[in-house]
């Protein structure tokens, strides 16, 4: 017996409702804003209240020069070795997997590759990246997650100290679309609704970095969405990429956290708010802007002065 598409289409609704129920049920479920928003994530999640939580705002005048950073070099970015990559809605953000083949040097272990994702804002609130740098909000940012894979598979290592490098990548907008983002950004469409993925051709991940891979800041920090494991070598670039205002644009607009046979609601604003340093040193691989600032501030000492 052959069962009519609308039979299937039904029954796998249902096993999906019952799925996001047990979720809740189970405490685990948890959104921006609201009832289960970010100030109520350490009731659940006691990891979120800690003292080395991310994102935070980087201060070029008070991060450590450490000249023993060296540049970050990816492996296997270029030329991946999968023909296609999933590209997935999970309702807090969109997610594109990667092959193992891909992976770090320039960390004190081998991190692997595992995923990337983005955080975004909206019309209303254009600042949308979670990192901050010397108090400039930036309208998106890229997050590309590697495990420490000397230590183990990614769910033995994801909690642990060090367990996960993060690239964080600062997004501008400009006049001009970006080639490389286009190949997500392209298929946001087709993953409108949560919980829908589709393989998407892999392309080279690198032309997603910024130009200069040797000038970032260094902190130990967290996962910036529950539960907020303190497990995570944050490496965020001082310089932005930068994509168009029409790619933004879609990027704010075409995603909804809701699944299809839901009402909708748009995912935006999936920004963690700026957590304490408290106690860290961040460090920084580079002078240059700390010369500036000390340039800076000597003109604002001579010109206040006169
Ligand atoms: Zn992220």
């Amino acid at each position: 017996m052959v069962i009519p598409s609308f039979c299937t289409t039904f029954l796998g609704s249902c096993v999906l409702v019952l799925a996001v129920c047990r979720s809740a049920a189970g405490g685990a479920s948890w959104t921006y804003t609201g009832d289960h928003g970010q100030e109520h994530w350490p009731d659940s999640f006691p990891d979120c209240g800690g003292t080395s939580q991310s994102p935070i705002n980087l201060k070029t005048w008070n991060a450590v020069h450490d000249g023993s950073l060296p540049p970050i070099q990816p492996v296997g970015y270029r030329t991946p070795d999968d023909s296609t990559f999933t590209l997935a809605n999970n309702g807090h953000t969109v997610k594109l997997s990667l092959p193992s083949s891909m992976r770090l040097i320039g960390l004190p272990n081998n991190y692997t590759a595992a995923q990337l994702h983005l955080h975004w804002g909206s019309e209303e609130h254009p600042g949308g990246a979670e990192h901050y740098i010397d108090d400039q909000e930036y309208p998106a940012e890229l997050h590309i997650v590697h495990y420490n894979s000397d230590a183990g598979k990614i769910n033995d290592v994801k909690d642990k100290p060090n367990g996960l490098a993060v690239l964080g990548i600062l997004i501008a907008t400009g006049p001009r679309s970006n080639p490389g983002f286009a190949n997500i950004i392209n298929h946001l469409g087709r993953v409108s609704y949560a919980e829908q993925s589709v393989p998407i051709p892999s392309f080279n991940i690198e032309d997603l970095l910024p130009s200069n891979l040797d000038r970032y800041f260094r902190y130990s920090g967290s996962l910036t969405t529950p539960p907020c494991s303190q497990s995570v070598v944050w490496t965020v670039f001082s310089n932005p990429v930068q994509i168009s205002e029409s790619q933004m644009e879609t990027l704010r607009t075409t995603l909804h956290s809701t699944p299809m046979n839901r009402p909708p609601a748009v995912l935006e604003n999936n920004v963690r708010h700026i957590q304490p340093v408290n106690y860290r040193t961040v460090y920084v691989s580079f002078v240059m802007e700390k010369g500036l600032s000390a340039g800076k501030f000597l003109l604002f000492f001579i010109t206040s002065s006169m």
